[in-house]
């Protein structure tokens, strides 16, 4: 393990800086956290996490795949794929880094997708563990421990210091040039004895995932529950494009008059047309798209991926759905549990 002072840590982003665009959580103008890239002057926030997910680094919002040229009967198809630069993402919590186990079963599976693995290949991951857990976390519910998060770098805050440790090769590699002092694990222990404390105390310490999982589609599917739960849905899609481990998009294309460009962009399976198809649409009212979203979550994707949930208990949805409507709600309500 090795330790900085908190006051060196300008000096640690200017040394990374030199190999690698470094991002951190800083404050915008509402006083909310967004990632920023680093250059002199720049401070990182306070807040406990960032508004959006650290997933637009791998997985933009919006992204162009290939281009077409029609000439007459000919088409020429182009690979615009471009090598992405070295990026480093300072301050991610554990929660955020665990949505990388889900997301990556989604990407990197054959056939891989090869936007993502590029960003994954290049980015480095340094995770900062909690010391202040909200009242919306619930990381714990999915076996997260965010007292040490991972990533390829683990981060320890405490008062005036910042220790330091590397979980990956390239975590290793880039710790390696930064020449810190090696220190012991001592005041790390403490701290995260301190903050599993906080973590017990929290109001949705004792919400679990017993009811869900695989195997519980019969069980589930047809609750009567979920009438009531969806009722006052707006099917916005907030809840989908702050969530960690969403990972749907629609992709589409259009003319720029000198050819075609087909870009993807996130979609919501909260949208009414999400996966329509020329016979219509498999889901035609927002029950069923409601339904879809928490059992995909809570029952399909660990079906299909060794248990492993779909959420990480971030929170944000319960932050931002503008009915408070989210996954506690439902986990409560058709699991029965409190
Ligand atoms: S944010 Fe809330 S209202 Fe909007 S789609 Fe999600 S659950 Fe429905
Ligand atoms: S469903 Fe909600 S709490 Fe779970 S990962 Fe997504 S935004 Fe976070």
């Amino acid at each position: 393990m090795f330790k900085c002072s908190i006051d060196s840590l300008d000096k640690i982003f200017a040394e990374i800086s030199k190999n690698a665009t470094v991002y951190l959580p800083v404050d915008n103008d509402d006083g909310k956290a967004v990632y920023t890239k680093w250059e002199n002057g720049v401070k990182w926030s306070n807040e406990l996490n960032t508004v959006k997910s650290l997933k637009d680094f791998f997985f933009p919002q919006v992204e162009n795949l290939m281009e077409f040229k029609v000439e007459g009967k000919n088409i020429e198809i182009k690979d615009i794929r471009t090598e992405s630069e070295d990026f480093v993402v300072f301050g991610v919590r554990a929660c955020d880094v665990r949505s990388f186990d889900i997301l990556d079963r989604v990407f990197l599976v054959e056939p891989c997708d090869s936007y993502y693995a590029n960003r994954r290949e290049h980015g480095v991951i340094i995770s900062v563990a909690c010391t202040r857990p909200s009242e919306t976390c619930f990381c714990n519910t999915f076996g997260i421990d965010a007292t040490s998060p991972n990533g390829d770098i683990t981060v320890w805050k405490t008062e005036d210091a910042l220790y330091w440790n590397a979980n990956t090769e390239k975590g290793k590699a880039l710790l390696d040039k930064l020449n810190l002092d090696e220190c012991d694990d001592s005041a790390v222990n403490e701290q995260k004895a301190k903050t599993a404390e906080i973590m017990k105390r929290l109001p949705l310490a004792s919400l679990t995932t017993e009811n869900f999982g695989g195997g519980k589609t019969d069980e589930l599917f047809n609750r009567p529950e979920w009438k009531t739960l969806s009722e006052s849905c707006l099917g916005c899609g907030t809840c989908t494009f702050v969530c960690p481990t969403c990972q749907c998009y629609d992709i589409k294309e259009f003319n720029n008059g000198n050819g075609v460009i087909r870009f993807r962009c996130w979609d919501s399976c909260m949208y009414s047309d999400f996966t329509k198809m020329a016979h219509g649409n498999n889901r035609l009212s927002q029950v069923e798209r409601f339904r879809q979203r928490f059992m995909h979550k809570l029952v399909y994707y660990p079906e299909n991926n060794e248990g492993i949930f779909g959420c990480v208990g971030c929170g944000r949805c319960l932050a931002k759905c503008p009915i408070s409507m989210n996954i506690v709600k439902v986990m409560k309500t058709i699991g029965g549990n409190d």
